[in-house]
């Protein structure tokens, strides 16, 4: 079941030519017997059954199930700053989704900014759709060398970031490390962003302020898992107060706490597409060997590499997680005045006058102020109200849940297309 109308989630939906196990034409080859629901959202779920709103045939459907795995992978996180509501800001997937999928771009002085590897390929899929690029990494340089050192018991990874570093300086694009957007100016769209040198905690440095003239920016934070499906359910959850992410729990095998119910790919945490693809084997072989479809000697073997290569593979990526990670100063960038759900208009003022009168916890601002219960029902504002809580007022998220409620429908439909009953 997947809401796309194109198989293959972020990194396998463009590859047509692809026909190996997992692929999107592996799964819609008819003689397999998959049966692909696309275009399909996951809004509700009761004990067996979860309720899927079809987009192209504008209604909902039951889809009973005896065993679920939940991969519902990912968000750009959601960054706030001073200016960030204009037109022309957007966040870096969706600069890039702009570019690859509907060849428009966002600016053509655009500037790319946050941290992290996916940096590196979106500015150069903007700069080959035509727009002069700036990149401001907001980590250091040092931590980029230490990355490329650590990368060297990884040689595919190190060689994919060194082709698109390469690829980036060949095609004169402006790389600086460790400097980071802290305003975006403009009237009726980006006009021009103020950028500055950051120390170790990505605090501003009082001098080093420059302003630039910019048409976009793309702001780039990094992901952050995307849970609700798993809340609803009443998975636990984690928190990783390093990469202020919540994500869903799993033993080594991919069980969620909810028997019957598995997790795989970065929903389950920002790993990559590579341990992604591991972690959705293991959780098919583990389902299939708990519904008694695989004897469990032949599931332990089949298991024991992916197990092998996922310790591997996972290392690696949560390094690079970690190395990149969002630093306290970008949290204190926001001002009374800007907006933080911007579904409900709800300002920073806003949040503080709440928090006079009730708990500072997400939830108890949530019902006072009516952020996080517009359109996206949060999506946006409820990472960025936790990390505000948290850095204003030491808020500290629970051990194995979310303070945020999630209701059905995970995301609007129409009136005349919800169950009623
Ligand atoms: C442009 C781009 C380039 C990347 N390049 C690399 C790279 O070079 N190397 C690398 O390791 N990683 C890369 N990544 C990251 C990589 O794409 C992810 O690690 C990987 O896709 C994670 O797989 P996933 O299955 O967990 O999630 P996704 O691929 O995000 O798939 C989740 C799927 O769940 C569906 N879904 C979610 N919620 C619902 C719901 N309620 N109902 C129905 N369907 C739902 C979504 O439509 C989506 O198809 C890149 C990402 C992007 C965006």
């Amino acid at each position: 079941v997947d809401e796309a109308s194109r198989l293959g989630g972020q990194y396998y939906r463009g590859r047509h030519g692809d026909q190996s196990t997992g692929s999107p034409a592996w799964f819609t080859d008819r003689s397999r017997g998959v049966q692909v629901l696309s275009t399909t959202s996951v809004i509700d779920v009761q004990e067996r059954e979860l309720t899927g709103w079809d987009e192209s045939a504008g209604c909902c459907r039951p889809i009973p199930f005896d065993l679920l795995i939940v991969c519902t992978g990912a968000y750009d996180r959601p960054v706030a700053l001073p200016g960030w509501t204009l037109p022309g800001v957007t966040t870096a997937g969706g600069a890039l989704t702009f570019a690859k999928a509907y060849h428009a771009l966002t600016g053509q002085r655009l500037v790319v900014g946050g941290s992290g590897p996916f940096l590196l390929p979106v500015a150069l899929a903007l700069r080959q759709a035509g727009a002069r690029v700036t990149v401001f990494e907001a980590t250091s340089l040092q931590v980029s060398i230490g990355g490329a050192r650590r990368l060297a018991g990884d040689p595919v990874t190190l060689a994919r970031a060194l082709s698109y570093r390469f690829g980036l300086a060949a095609r004169g694009i402006r790389f600086v490390h460790g400097r980071m957007i802290t305003a975006i100016r403009g009237e009726e769209r980006v006009r021009s962003l103020i950028h500055h040198r950051v120390d170790t905690d990505w605090r501003p440095i009082p001098g080093s302020g420059h302003e630039l003239a910019a048409d976009g920016v793309a702001l780039g934070f990094g992901f952050t898992p995307r849970v609700e499906l798993a809340q609803l359910l009443g998975c636990e959850l984690g928190y990783d107060p390093l990469t202020s992410t919540f994500h869903i729990r799993v033993d080594r095998d991919q069980r969620t706490s909810r028997p019957g119910v598995y997790a795989a790919g970065e929903a389950t945490g920002i790993t990559g597409a590579g341990v992604a693809h591991l972690e959705g084997r293991l959780a098919g072989l583990t389902a299939a060997a708990d519904a008694q479809l695989l004897p469990g000697d032949e599931c332990a073997r089949q298991t024991r590499p992916l197990v092998r290569r996922l310790r591997h593979a996972r290392r690696t990526q949560s390094w690079l997680a970690h190395a990149f990670r969002p630093r306290a100063g970008l949290w204190r960038l926001m001002q009374p005045e800007d907006v933080l759900c911007r579904c409900e208009r709800v300002t920073c003022s806003d949040v503080e006058a709440a928090i006079h009168t009730t708990l500072p916890t997400p939830n108890s601002v949530k019902a006072v102020t009516r952020a996080g219960m517009g359109l996206c029902q949060g999506a946006i504002c409820g990472p960025l109200l936790t990390e505000w809580i948290r850095s204003q007022h030491g808020y500290q998220p629970p051990a194995t849940t979310r303070d945020w409620s999630v209701r059905a429908p995970l995301r609007p439909v129409p009136m005349h297309a919800w169950p009623v009953g």
